[in-house]
């Protein structure tokens, strides 16, 4: 098993793994390595880490976390096709008349 991300907010690696699950690889979380990261740090601090089940997926997997996860790309506003207001990308929605962005 490799480990392929780790990080103090348990959220995040948590985000992690949906992610490669969205892609069909297979992870498993782990925190016996986990070492306290500073001296004022409290035990919500412990690092969890995400571990490949599979060790060809590594290099697919970096990519994949560092495109999603690490590097997002912000997403492109867009002008709702019904009103025509402007909606920020991470908007699924329109703002103004809840009309679905468009795919
Ligand atoms: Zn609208």
């Amino acid at each position: 098993m490799k480990l392929i991300y780790t990080h103090e907010n348990v959220m995040l690696v948590h985000s992690a793994k949906n992610i490669l699950e969205s892609y069909n690889i297979e992870s498993v979380f782990k925190n016996e390595h986990s070492a306290p990261s500073g001296p004022n740090l409290g035990i919500n601090n412990i690092f969890q880490e995400l571990w490949l089940v599979r060790d060809e997926d590594y290099l697919r997997a970096r990519e994949i976390i560092e495109r999603e996860l690490i590097n997002p790309e912000p997403k492109a506003a867009w002008v709702c096709p019904q009103c025509k207001e402007e909606n920020a990308g991470s908007f699924d929605f329109c703002w103004s008349c809840q009309t679905a962005k468009p795919s």
